[in-house]
């Protein structure tokens, strides 16, 4: 039986998208969405590209203008934080409580710190974040980015065509570790590198000092990096505060089954970057903070909420722009034994443009990463959907 109420907290990408997908499967009863941002809803990956660089303005990047939002049918509340759930109800911080038979959680993550990070020295995750990098780059000469994940690659990449001189600082032994492994983050490197980033990695930071320049920072190698402006981008939190009296087990996000149903919990759903979903096929509660995901996510969980059928499991799919190149990825690298190269040098030191690698587990494939080569990860896409074996990944490769 379809609710009467839906109340959507968090009004990002995935609260935006789950309205609509309720609506689109016809639901007609009452919706609310509520976010703690003042700001209509807007769109993230631009904030680390064309409106870092100033080539988009903030207008651009809205998921939906007053107008359509109107069009929804929804009530909406901006600028309201929820700050507790309990069963059938969310309490929010001007001591407001809604009740609804259905709760969608969409909170997303907010950007981690470093211990003692002065306010001077930015993160990215909100437009508010990116209007003040984007100023205070307007008059950079130099640039320091802590952690070389796809924000800090892709805040390096905007700063360096800017003519922004830019040095990334990273803990581990390559970059887009975590998102894309060792060997091929360690083409991501080479990317930056010959893109004419200072790149300092295997070093970690011991502190921030004083300076006369903007910012400055102590490494583990006893050497110390000045710069204009710094950034640090290390990765977010779950936003997932609200939820300390609620009994789940929060340690890496919201656990959920694979249609978003909290696991625990009756009527509350979650999507997004906070919402750590079964994985179907291999088990085990996953979180993936993709753009792509997120709205997979969003249909399913408005389907699933209103009783219709819902799609098969989506594969996981990411891109990130940088350096001239897009950096895609569909699939689970993060459980991959072995790697093979697809398509294209790079794996063997050679042109970085046109690689394709196959990520294996136990002999089948279960990712893809390309660098500049759309075309043919779209095409890997369906190898992924389906049993795929080493030989036959190989060998539907040089059908590219
Ligand atoms: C700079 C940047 C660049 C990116 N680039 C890419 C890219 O190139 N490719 C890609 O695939 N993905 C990219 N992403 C990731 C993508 O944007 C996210 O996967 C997507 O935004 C997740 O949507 P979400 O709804 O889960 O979270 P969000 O979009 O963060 O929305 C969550 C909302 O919930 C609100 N909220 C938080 N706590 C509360 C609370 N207690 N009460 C009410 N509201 C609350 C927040 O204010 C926020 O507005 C990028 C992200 C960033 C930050």
């Amino acid at each position: 039986m379809s609710p009467e109420h839906v109340l959507v907290v968090g009004a990002g990408l995935g609260g935006i998208r789950t309205v609509e997908q309720l609506r689109r499967v016809g639901y007609e009863g009452s919706i609310t969405l509520v976010g703690a941002e003042e700001r209509l809803p807007y769109d993230r990956p631009p904030l680390s590209k064309q409106l870092l660089a100033g080539d988009w303005e903030p207008a651009r990047i809205a998921l939906k203008d007053a107008a359509a939002l109107e069009e929804l049918g929804a009530r909406t509340c901006f600028g309201l934080r929820a700050v507790a759930l309990r069963p059938g109800e969310v309490e929010f911080a001007d001591g407001s409580i809604m009740a609804a038979d259905a709760i969608v959680l969409a909170t997303g993550l907010s950007a981690r710190k470093l211990p003692g990070q002065p306010d001077s020295v930015h993160t990215l995750r909100t437009l508010d974040n990116a209007l003040s990098l984007r100023e205070d780059m307007a008059t950079a000469k130099t640039l320091l980015v802590v952690g070389a994940g796809f924000i800090g690659a892709e805040v390096a990449s905007t700063a360096m065509a800017k003519g922004i001189a830019t040095t990334i600082v990273e803990a581990a032994p390559v970059p887009l570790l975590r998102g894309l492994g060792e060997e091929v983050g360690a083409i991501a490197g080479r990317l930056m590198a010959e893109s004419g980033v200072e790149l300092r990695l295997g070093v970690a930071i011991t502190g921030f000092a004083n300076s006369d320049a903007g910012a400055a920072v102590d490494l583990s190698d006893g050497s110390r990096v000045e710069a204009d402006v710094a950034v640090v981008g290390i990765g977010g939190r779950p936003e997932v505060d609200y939820l300390s009296d609620t009994g789940l087990d929060l340690v890496d996000g919201v656990p959920c089954d694979a249609n978003g149903r909290v696991v625990g919990l009756n009527g509350v759903w979650a999507v997004g970057d906070m919402a750590a979903w079964t994985d179907p096929a291999l088990g085990g509660h996953r979180r993936h903070e993709h753009w792509t995901s997120t709205s997979d996510q969003a249909l399913v969980v408005a389907r699933a909420i209103t009783g219709a059928e819902v799609p098969p499991p989506a594969v996981p799919y990411f891109w990130s722009d940088q350096f001239g190149l897009k950096i895609q990825l569909i699939g689970r690298p993060d459980i991959a034994d072995e790697i093979v190269a697809l398509r294209g040098e790079g794996l063997a030191g050679g042109l970085i443009k046109g690689t394709v690698v196959g990520y294996l587990w136990k002999g089948l494939l279960v990712a893809v990463a390309g660098f500049g080569a759309a075309r043919h990860v779209a095409r890997c896409r369906a190898l992924l959907m389906q049993s795929t074996d080493r030989t036959a990944a190989v060998e539907f490769a040089r059908s590219f």
